[in-house]
């Protein structure tokens, strides 16, 4: 598995995504062009997204709820921004049981039509608001160019669905989601992202506004890393969601919806890796610790193997791999590990077992200079703190390295200098036909106006020289 060299990211940064993905053994290629498999390693990191994304739902009062794949194609034309914003990408069944159907059916692409439907029938009254419902579930968009995690025809994802008596409180709900998707990012998969509102072109289909969380890639390219869109009354009133008030007045709901899915395991890979591989935050690694014994002969390994075996009964809290595979040498299994990105590598030998110590290797600091030696004695505390203090370098490497790329653009030719290795950020005057002609000129698309703007200061459009009040990011993306 380890045996080749990986392709340098500098050399071709595409190549060693495709590589890393398949050769961590994360995903792999399905049958139906554009689908993937993702293998047990690339699930592991899921569940462990999902158990920390799940918490934090459950926290803001959500319960978990399961709505069918199949929607009856009449249901994606009652919203029309919706319709025409999904029509390209749907797959749509039209025989079942070897009979041609009445009405086609979709298979769902996001899920706003069939809940708002059953909505519209939940809801009568303001005592059955808020409702705040999230599903697990796998969807469907027919796309032409993907890539394994970051565009597959199938991905997995969760959908979270609310419906409120109020503007105000429906606004509320989609940034409280916005931010935490923040805090995931931030906190779990030392992702730093920044939060904003996307452009009236980059938003959902049917939504009034769309927040997003936009991470830099290692190649600087943007990513949307997660979600979370103020529907309005738009779905309410394509499917009737109505409620008596207090006043026996009948009024419609207000929507949200929010999402965050497999891709956010490229924004992982792609945010953190190196020229060696994967290198995953302990927070969402399926082992957090690779234990690797070295011995050259029988009476060193009973005796390491004693010591590996007290080592191991000390880490019992953490996710631990014992590698103690006979058939390769412990060279290769340290450059197996460190291009499936395990944080932490123990090793354990003879001289380890004479002073009752083991080597400790991070794998955010490649070589000699990530090597410490712990005490076996009171080992878990000492790990504990390795693990956090990588989990926090791994942030804060993050963070440095976007804002050494993201700068100021001012005039357009700094705009197109600056995209080509990063984001720059420039005063838009707010038309789509600027956004559309940068786009198509150099392109850089908008990624997102940020919640951090300047407070008092005015300036121009980098592409018009209009007035404009409000500063957004340009950027490559993926
Ligand atoms: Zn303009």
């Amino acid at each position: 598995m380890a045996e080749e060299k990986l392709t340098p990211r500098n050399e071709n940064y595409s190549e060693w995504y495709n590589q890393v993905v398949l050769k961590a053994d994360l995903a792999d290629y399905a049958p139906v062009r554009g689908c993937m498999v993702v293998k047990p390693y690339g699930w592991a990191i899921w569940e462990n997204m999902q158990k920390e994304l799940d918490r934090r739902f459950k926290e803001t009062g959500h319960v978990n709820a399961a709505f069918p794949m199949l929607i009856p194609k009449s249901f994606f034309e009652k919203e029309k921004e919706h319709v025409e914003g999904f029509a390209p990408e749907l797959a749509v069944v039209t025989v079942g049981g070897g009979q041609v159907l009445d009405e086609p059916l979709v298979i769902r692409p996001t899920s706003e039509t069939v809940i708002g439907y059953m909505y519209s029938k939940w809801i009568k009254s303001y005592r059955d608001l808020p409702v705040l419902i999230n599903q697990w579930a796998n969807v469907v968009r027919w796309e032409m160019r993907t890539r394994l995690f970051l565009r597959t025809l199938e991905f997995y994802w969760q959908e979270g669905h609310t419906a409120h008596s109020s503007a105000e409180e429906a606004q509320e709900e989609t940034i409280r989601m916005l931010n935490v998707y923040a805090d995931f990012a931030i906190n779990e998969a030392a992702v730093p992202v920044i939060r904003g509102v996307k452009s009236e072109t980059e938003k959902f289909a049917g939504a009034v506004n769309t927040y997003s969380i936009e991470a830099m890639m290692g190649d600087t390219k943007a990513l949307q890393a997660g979600t979370s869109h103020n529907l309005g009354q738009n779905f309410a009133k394509a499917f009737d969601i109505k409620y008596l008030d207090q006043n026996n007045t009948q009024q419609y709901c207000w929507t949200t919806s929010w999402g965050l899915s497999t891709r956010f395991i490229g924004a992982i890979i792609m945010t953190h890796g190196d020229d060696n591989g994967l290198i995953l935050p302990p927070r969402l690694a399926p082992y957090q610790i690779v234990i690797v014994p070295i011995y050259k002969n029988d009476a060193e390994r009973s005796s390491v193997m004693e010591a590996v075996e007290k080592v191991q009964k000390q880490l019992i809290q953490f996710r631990v791999k014992l590698d103690d595979r006979t058939e390769v040498t412990p060279g290769f299994k340290f450059n197996e590990w460190e291009l499936r990105g395990v944080p932490l590598r123990l090793e354990i030998g003879p001289k380890d077992v004479e002073k009752g110590s083991v080597m400790a290797a991070r794998r955010d600091i490649p070589g000699k200079a990530g090597k410490s030696i712990l005490l076996q004695e009171n080992l878990a505390p000492q790990v504990q703190a390795m693990l956090d203090t990588i989990q926090a370098s791994m942030l804060q490497r993050a963070t440095d390295f976007r804002d050494a790329n993201i700068h100021n653009a001012n005039t357009y030719d700094e705009l197109k200098e600056i995209i080509q290795n990063g984001w720059a950020e420039s005063w838009w005057c707010g038309s789509a036909d600027c956004e559309a002609k940068i786009k198509e000129e150099t392109k850089a698309t908008t990624r997102c106006m940020p919640f951090d703007q300047p407070k008092t200061e005015k300036g121009k459009c980098v592409y018009c020289g209009a007035e404009a009040v409000k500063k957004i990011y340009f950027s490559k993306a993926y």
